[in-house]
């Protein structure tokens, strides 16, 4: 309880402080009234601090740089702390925000930085695509987090009010089932069980590089995914045994006889480090295996001579000659656009795509929770609704003839109610939905689906992921044009 006392003709507020000891303070207040209200005041702000509604006084001291070095050393999962450090290094331990104090570092003063580092860059860099901004933030995020549980910050964290960039969906580039094999064998020697590791089962590079012998069970055909590197753990912070695919297993057995107790090892038997490069191995294969986005075709006489035409795109790599100066062009192929990393796309996207159920791919993938899986491959899963739809429909939907029925004309009316119509939860009979897609399908077909992006089959599905991915599309809705109503 706050209160007050005189000492040498001076009014004392005495409360109990942020840290929950008494504290007392010399005032200038004139009676015991005031100072008691001053009291008060002071104990129902420390009450606050206490709770984490109020940032402590006395964290004044440390810096932004200060705590990023100290998450850095103390507190940054191994996996990620080369990545954490670099783009922590480049984009917070450079500019000014490091010398701000932790108190100064609030919720406007963050989202200043993220704004700067999205629209210029720091000094001498690009500026940072959205995803990231969002990995600073998150770093940031993290480490006042951390601060937090070990006291060294009692206030709101203040990187929770920034804004999340938002990161547009991107179409992951991917091989097909049967490409992989094609791929594989222009893959050298020394980097096809690494390769096909990443193809096959998904391995991200730090857990196809951090993969040893002892991690193969070749009898009970298994494999352990356990370690990032040499770290002890995965990004997903815990150990998974795989089944092994037949069409991997060669590689896996051929992995065994090289040297020292790495899987995938460099030439002389050591880990391969971060700092290898199958992407670079990755574009040569793709490149001689032919899976590519076209051909340059290259005078390198004219080249030379920087005349301005010198080379043109071709999607074969027939021999041709320069229409200039009649010199055979060089060919260039120009590789299907794939990261390592796209391989694990694409080991999901064959997944999914054959028809095994989200869960199942997640735990291949090894995703900590299946809505990663949906999220991102969600597009992907409207494949097996399709059918399991189109199934229901089948046995439910009434001769083509049937007489039009008000919700297949309020199509030619309105598209935005019949997504509206469709819902689950719409009491319209099925024969009614049925009637209208096929209504829809015989009037436009494809042409729909392709200008609307959304599949007639999903879309009575709800909140399913692939409808969320859809539902956007059909605020914008329009029909394609020069394309007839048909007459119900
Ligand atoms: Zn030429």
């Amino acid at each position: 309880m706050a209160s007050a006392y005189k000492k040498r003709g001076v009014w004392y507020a005495r409360f109990k402080g942020p840290t929950g000891a008494w504290l007392a303070t010399a005032t200038k207040l004139p009676t015991k009234a005031a100072a008691k209200k001053a009291a008060e005041d002071l104990e129902r702000k420390a009450e606050r601090q206490r709770w984490g509604l109020e940032p402590l006084p006395q964290q004044n001291g440390m810096t932004v740089g200060e705590l990023i070095t100290w998450w850095l050393k103390n507190h940054c999962p191994e996996p990620s702390r080369v990545r954490a450090e670099s783009s922590l290094q480049r984009n917070v331990m450079r500019t000014p925000l490091a010398d701000s104090s932790l108190m100064g570092a609030t919720s406007q003063r963050l989202e200043d930085h993220f704004r700067m580092l999205e629209r210029q860059g720091t000094d001498g860099a690009r500026k940072l695509a959205p995803g990231t901004v969002n990995h600073v933030r998150a770093y940031l995020r993290t480490a006042f987090n951390k601060a937090r549980k070990a006291g060294k910050w009692q206030g709101n964290n203040p990187v929770a009010d920034t804004e999340a960039r938002k990161v547009p969906k991107r179409a992951y580039l991917t091989l097909s089932a049967e490409e992989v094999p094609v791929m594989l064998a222009h893959v050298s020697s020394e980097w096809q069980g690494f390769m096909a590791v990443g193809a096959y089962l998904g391995l991200r590079k730090g857990e196809a590089a951090g993969l040893r012998k002892s991690d193969v069970d070749l009898s009970r055909e298994l494999l352990t995914v356990g370690a990032s590197y040499d770290h002890d753990t995965t990004k997903g912070k815990h150990a998974d045994v795989l089944p092994i695919p037949p069409p991997l297993l060669p590689y896996i057995e051929a992995c065994l006889k090289t040297p020292g107790p790495y899987l995938f090892p460099s030439a002389d038997g050591s880990m391969r480090t971060e700092d290898c490069d199958p992407e670079k191995v990755l574009r040569y294969a793709l490149g001689r295996a032919g899976i590519v986005d076209g051909y340059d075709h290259v005078c390198r006489r004219c080249k030379g001579q920087k005349r301005k035409e010198h080379t043109w795109r071709y999607l074969d790599r027939a021999p041709r000659q320069c229409p200039t100066c009649g010199m055979s062009l060089w060919i260039h192929a120009l590789p299907r656009r794939l990261r390592f990393h796209d391989l694990r796309h694409s080991a999901a996207t064959v997944l999914l795509r054959a028809g095994v159920d989200a869960h199942r791919v997640q735990r291949i993938m090894r995703h900590a929770s299946v809505t990663t899986t949906t999220g991102t491959y969600g597009h992907l899963l409207a494949e097996d609704l399709r059918a399991a739809v189109a199934d229901v429909w089948a046995t439910t939907a009434p001769e083509p003839e049937a007489e039009a029925h008000p919700a297949a004309i309020a199509v030619g009316a309105e598209s935005r109610s019949l997504v509206t119509r469709l819902l689950p939860d719409d009491k319209l009979h099925a024969d009614t939905i049925a009637a209208c897609v096929r209504n829809l399908r015989e009037s436009f077909g494809n042409e729909l689906e392709r200008a609307t992006r959304f599949e007639l089959a999903t879309l009575g599905l709800g909140n399913t992921p692939n409808t969320r991915l859809t539902s956007c599309n059909y605020e914008t809705f329009t029909y394609p044009k020069g394309i007839p109503l048909h007459p119900l």
